[in-house]
């Protein structure tokens, strides 16, 4: 083919790629034997199961030669002229890289599956795992917890075409090498690109996509004789539909709309009709997996190019790494980070949301608000902080109002809008808290920074002073700011009307960029008025690349000889792109050299334009420290011990201080004592008034509590690792939320259904990008979730080798699948632990406002906080109206501030939205409540753990949680050697369900905890 002009050849390709659509034609289904035809029916055995797989794979495997041959008809004019081009003589670089992606990608298949309940993959694994072995090829299992996320095969010749598996014993290799053609074949579960827990229709209608709602009546399916026997889906029989495994029943319509489906396509039988059902299935997905291939390649995504196949991967790679790319105003990107104390740190400093059931059991109009206040003394509370108090003086037993119902409101987009606020960016200043005697041993001594922290920590702990204590800084600073100020220099210098294209540096998140074997210190492309301008910009430092000749310093010998490097590579960096442009005749496109010199300044000094990070010194007495944290000159992360908010800012009602602990039996109140059966003790997150020992802080909440409440005595900080803080997100962040409230207004207006439905899904996919767009900064690099298993056809004799392999299990003769053991260097490491505890800290500052703004006025006798989840809460109220419940005398004010915290103002995320208004409540416990309205005759239940079915049985039977000890359902259960059954599980749900995270003085009411 490298011979021929192929210049049409793909362009007929594409257009007809580009016309074809899909039908059920297109759909091929794989039976055992041949249980396609009607008088056959042939039960499956280990064997024809194999026969069946196999034929399934070389199907894939035929197809990929002809889709290999497509993409590279496709893809011949630029793989040739890269390879023809000077540029990849030295396989380094970055047309290297296109060059070899573009390789990759011609053999490449991606075969997309999706697993509702992720055992369609353990169906085929085993088999999968067999015949390759037996035919010697690779295949790879990568999984997360038991499901499989990616299979991954690769053939490096021929596939055989065989009739019959048993046949693989006798194959030998008699092909010739270059006959042989190679597949990379991923097979990718598409489930996590959307969300784990939606089913193939739900994604569908998600996406108002014209689904074909099908029911099977699966429990008919015990043998394909018996599919085979059945004329007809007995739509009007129950029993017929009867499933005893999951429990659920299915809808009478939806049978008879099945019947009607099965009489107009003519069934014979069940087992056509399992035909049908399967190609509408795999018709809906390839729907989905190309509407999510197009909105995303829409946005410059191309999902199958990137081998991203979770939406938090995705969401990561744009926010982080793409979107700032293309703007040169955030140029300091976050860092990973491989220090193992700092990773520690951070992992202490991850808490997620804040989950806690204020109250326990029924709430309804009988309900006194807020009554176990009664029985509590007076809080002495600010009145400053707390007008709403101010109204309950003299302290008595004022609580004796009764509710009109509970209200529900949820934050907007929380997380989104905490990832708007400054993140940290660039590496670490890390200090250490020293006592003033280690402080003078350290000066005289010397100073060997990580090796005994534990002792000075312990010194500081026993003898601690913050008069004479010292903060230093034990690592090195941050590099290269030189570096960065020239860049920063240059990109001042730049015309306000251009678009940035691509920028990358060292200090970006795409690192430098290497034009060919080349390290180019800063790369910028950008459009003006439709030309389009590549910078190559190199920091010339006096000290590495000598002076330069319009200097006025002479160079000595040693400068001339860099002096003459540094010509030398100009030279062949502008002759390579000379070449580019020649060889690849590229017209509007104007390359420049750019060196930014130390000679071209004063002195040879460059300005600081911006700066790298805040003025530091390298020492601070521990008072002029905390000063500095506390005006905001410090920023970043602290570990204090004993924070306490000042004791007349303590409300009885919640506690300001979130912190993930672990505390005892003992810590909980009589009442919740005895109504537990059993405790463990658990890392559970939780509100208190002042922190248990230790706790991981942000500057930023440390001094949210400080501004609006203080502290009770001088914080502790024993230490520090501080950051330079951007808002790096909030370009990317912001343009986002921008265009979804732009999408939605044309969903509005769109009288097009079509149309209407590409609008929805972009909208649809945004909002899925911006939720997931931190989560993947805390995935754990080194977590025992991610497993990969290998096939072998023996078992190493090395000791050495076998000593590698974690589990091995043998499935056949020769073949075996070993789990191999993942060195851990750093057990703490994650992509970006701090950046995604910096968010989440930020999530509960805004969380934390929104709840003080409504507990401050809000009177106590007439609200209550019942419930709150992560972003959401419940409130009792007396008067239906939020702003009725205030008193007289704050209602303008809290009115006048409304807009500020509730949707109705300007702000589009970070604010409270109504949800929901009931009449009763029943509250089994921290995720699991009953809400009902008796009015509207709604319902809505939250149990953790367990399906709908069983939830609405709850509420339709009115079950009673002290007579129900415990329930019994089934699963399918995955065996770690992938094999998958049904099983019957028993849970205790509700002896598990009891408040624990306040301290209860009776049901309808509690305390913070004191630890
Ligand atoms: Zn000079």
């Amino acid at each position: 083919m490298d011979k021929i002009n192929l210049d049409i050849c793909s362009q007929e390709i594409v257009t007809y790629f580009s016309n074809k659509s899909l039908t059920n034609k297109n759909v091929k289904l794989f039976h055992i034997q041949n249980n396609d035809q009607p008088n056959k029916s042939q039960e499956p055995t280990h064997l024809n199961t194999m026969n069946l797989i196999y034929r399934f794979l070389l199907y894939i495997y035929k197809r990929n030669i002809v889709a290999s041959i497509c993409k590279y008809i496709m893809l011949k004019n630029i793989i040739h002229k890269l390879e023809t081009s000077k540029l990849v003589e030295t396989y380094k670089g970055i047309f290297s890289q296109i060059l070899k992606r573009l390789n990759e990608i011609i053999f490449e298949c991606v075969l997309t599956a999706f697993n509702g309940s992720n055992y369609d993959n353990y169906l085929i694994i085993n088999c999968l795992v067999i015949l390759l072995t037996k035919l010697k090829h690779k295949i790879s299992i990568f999984k997360k917890n038991s499901s499989i996320s990616t299979i991954h095969i690769q053939m490096k010749c021929n596939l055989p075409q065989l009739q019959n598996m048993s046949q693989t014993v006798n194959i030998k290799k008699k092909l010739k090498k270059n006959s042989d053609w190679l597949m990379s074949l991923y097979i990718k579960d598409i489930r996590h690109l959307v969300a784990a827990n939606m089913s193939l229709d739900r994604i569908g209608k998600l996406f108002n996509l014209p689904v074909s709602k099908l029911c099977f009546p699966y429990e008919q399916a015990s043998s394909i004789k018996r599919l085979k026997s059945l004329d007809s889906l007995c739509a009007e029989d129950d029993t017929f539909w009867k499933d005893t495994f999951t429990g659920k029943t299915i809808l009478l319509e939806d049978r008879l709309h099945a019947q009607s489906i099965f009489d107009s396509i003519n069934c014979h039988d069940l087992y056509e009709y399992s035909q049908y059902y399967l190609v509408q299935d795999c018709v809906l997905l390839h729907s989905i997996v190309l509407t999510l291939f197009r909105t995303y390649l829409s946005q410059s995504i191309n999902i199958y190019l990137r081998r991203n196949f979770s939406q938090s991967n995705l969401s990561f790679q744009q926010n982080f790494v793409i979107d700032p790319s293309t703007q040169i105003v955030q140029t300091l990107a976050p860092k990973r980070i491989t220090n193992k104390y700092c990773n520690y740190f951070f992992k202490l400093g991850v808490t997620g949301g804040l989950c806690t059931s204020f109250v326990h059991g029924d709430i309804n109009s009988s309900t006194l608000i807020n009554e176990h206040l009664n029985y509590i003394s007076n809080p002495n509370l600010d009145f400053n902080s707390w007008p709403n108090f101010q109204n309950l003086t003299p302290w008595k037993k004022f609580f004796m109002q009764k509710p009109t119902g509970i209200s529900t409101i949820d934050i907007r987009s929380l997380y989104p809008s905490a990832s708007l606020k400054k993140i940290p960016v660039s590496t670490p200043l890390i200090y250490n808290r020293f006592t003033k005697d280690d402080h003078h041993h350290l000066l005289t001594r010397g100073f060997a920074p990580f090796l005994k922290v534990s002792e000075f920590c312990e010194n500081v702990q026993n003898d601690g002073n913050h008069t004479s204590d010292v903060m230093m800084l034990v690592n090195k600073p941050p590099r290269f700011y030189n570096e960065y100020n020239a860049l920063q220099y240059y990109l001042s210098s730049l015309p306000k009307d251009i678009t940035i294209i691509r920028f990358q540096s060292y200090f970006t998140a795409l690192g430098q960029l290497y034009f060919a074997h080349y390290p180019i210190d800063g790369y910028l492309t950008y459009k003006q008025q439709n030309n389009i301008y590549i910078k190559i910009i190199q920091y010339q430092s006096e000290y590495y690349h000598g002076h330069m000749p319009f200097c006025s310093v002479q160079n000595d010998k040693a400068q001339h000889d860099k002096s003459e490097k540094r010509e030398k590579i100009k030279n062949s960096i502008i002759n390579l792109y000379t070449h580019l442009l020649e060889h690849f005749q590229i017209n509007n496109v104007s390359f420049e050299y750019v060196e930014i010199s130390d000679c071209l300044f004063e002195n040879h000094r460059i300005p600081n334009i911006k700066p790298f990070l805040f003025p530091y010194q390298k020492k601070y007495t521990y008072l002029s420290f905390l000063k500095n944290v506390l005006n905001n000159n410090l920023t970043g992360f602290l570990i204090v011990k004993n924070l306490e908010i000042k004791k007349n800012q303590q409300n009885p009602l919640f506690g300001f201080l979130i912190q993930k602990v672990e505390y005892e039996f003992k810590d909980l109140s009589p009442y919740t004592q005895s109504l537990l059966t059993h405790f463990t003790s658990n890392q559970r997150v939780i509100s208190l008034h002042k922190t248990s020992h230790f706790m991981v802080i942000s500057t930023n909440y440390f001094n949210w509590l400080y501004k609006t409440f203080g502290f009770e005595n001088t914080p502790d900080i024993y230490h520090a690792i501080l950051f330079q803080m951007d808002y790096y997100l909030k370009n990317s962040i912001e343009s986002k939320l921008k265009i979804r409230k732009e999408l939605k207004e044309k969903i509005k207006a769109e009288k097009n259904i079509e149309q209407r439905q590409v609008y929805e899904i972009e909208s649809e996919l945004i909002k899925l990008m911006l939720n997931s767009c931190y989560g993947f900064t805390l995935c754990n690099l080194t977590s025992s979730k991610f497993k990969c298993f290998r096939n072998t056809q023996t078992l190493p004799k090395d000791k050495k080798r076998m000593s590698k392999i974690k589990t091995s299990i043998q499935l056949s003769p020769n073949v075996f699948l070993n789990e191999y053991i993942v060195k851990i260097t750093d057990p703490f490491e994650t992509m970006l632990g701090h950046v995604g505890s910096s968010i989440l800290f930020n999530s509960k500052v805004i969380l934390l406002k929104r709840l003080y703004f409504l507990l401050k006025y809000l009177n106590p006798t007439k609200a209550q906080l019942l419930y709150m989840d992560t972003d959401s809460a419940h409130f009792l109220l007396h008067h239906s109206q939020f702003e009725d419940n205030v008193d007289e005398n704050l209602r303008s004010e809290f009115i006048a501030l409304l807009p500020k915290h509730f949707e109705s103002g300007s702000k589009i995320s970070g604010v409270w939205v109504y949800e929901g208004f009931y009449t009763a409540a029943q509250y089994i416990g921290e995720k699991c409540y009953v809400l009902q309205n008796s009015l509207e005759n709604t319902s809505l239940s939250h149990m953790k753990g367990l399906n709908h079915f069983f939830q609405n049985q709850f509420i339709n039977q009115n079950i009673n949680i002290k007579n129900m000890t415990g329930i019994n359902y089934n699963i399918f259960y995955k065996s770690p050697d992938f094999t998958i059954f049904k099983s019957a599980m028993s849970k205790d749900i509700f002896s598990n369900y009891i408040p624990i995270k306040r301290y209860f003085v009776s049901s309808s009411g509690s305390l913070p905890l004191k630890l």
